[in-house]
């Protein structure tokens, strides 16, 4: 990273991370080391540490840095693991899921960002990270089932496909609710093939279509 970007991102994990009580060592390494610069548009990159998501064009966004902090941490992942994420978008969470040593699948409904996230793994060297482009309803039933599943686009019910493709005790983070009106994140665990649903706080994302 050059010098300003390092600092910039210094700042933010301090100032956004930190700050608001992210704890977990790997999560804030992780955030500390995916150059999130390299996910945002050219026009964008003096903004890409800022506290708030960005646009990536066709209407979608890179979430807030607090956001994939928070929504990482809540998984309580490990090196290994099995992980689906649905939306993949800027490609930026998914970055940061590989960088804990997960094994990580990603969807995303356009191809131009599928393609785009595509390119900017290979020029990392990011190896495992799986992108398929595709309708995220679905989940990725060839390579069910996962360790946790991560959806960054907000559908307004809970998707049963998802939560069959979840291993037992896997956990699932997920923003439910209307389009265009603040919904919850939920975190979803599934104990001896018992959902439960608990609520973490409200959030903006784009829909799930
Ligand atoms: N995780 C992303 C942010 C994603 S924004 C990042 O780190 O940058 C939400 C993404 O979900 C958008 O790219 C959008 O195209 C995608 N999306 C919306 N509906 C979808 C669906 N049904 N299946 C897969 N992707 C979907």
């Amino acid at each position: 990273m050059t010098k300003d970007f390092e600092l910039a991102c210094n700042k933010m994990v301090i100032e956004q991370l930190k700050a608001r009580n992210i704890k977990s060592l790997v999560v804030l390494d992780a955030m500390l080391n995916v150059p999130r610069h390299l996910f945002v548009l050219d026009d964008q990159k003096n903004e890409a540490y800022n506290d708030s998501p960005l646009s990536i064009g066709l209407g979608q966004t890179i979430s807030q840095p607090y956001i994939v902090a928070y929504m990482t941490e809540q998984l309580e992942l490990s090196c290994g693991m099995k992980i689906l994420e649905v939306g993949t978008g800027s490609g930026y969470q998914a970055a940061i899921l590989a960088y804990l040593g997960c094994e990580v699948y990603t969807i995303e409904l356009l191809d131009e960002l599928a393609l785009r996230s595509k390119k900017i793994f290979t020029a990392l060297n990011i190896n495992n990270i799986n992108v398929k482009h595709g309708d995220g309803y679905s989940g990725w039933p060839e390579e069910a089932p996962f360790d946790a599943i991560i959806v960054t686009a907000a559908p307004e019910e809970l998707p049963e496909k998802l939560i069959e493709q979840l291993k037992e005790n896997g956990k699932m983070i997920i923003p439910v609710g209307k389009i265009h009106s603040t919904q919850m994140l939920k975190l979803i665990t599934k104990k001896d093939k018992n959902i439960t649903e608990k609520d973490l706080l409200p959030v903006r994302f784009v829909p799930m279509v």
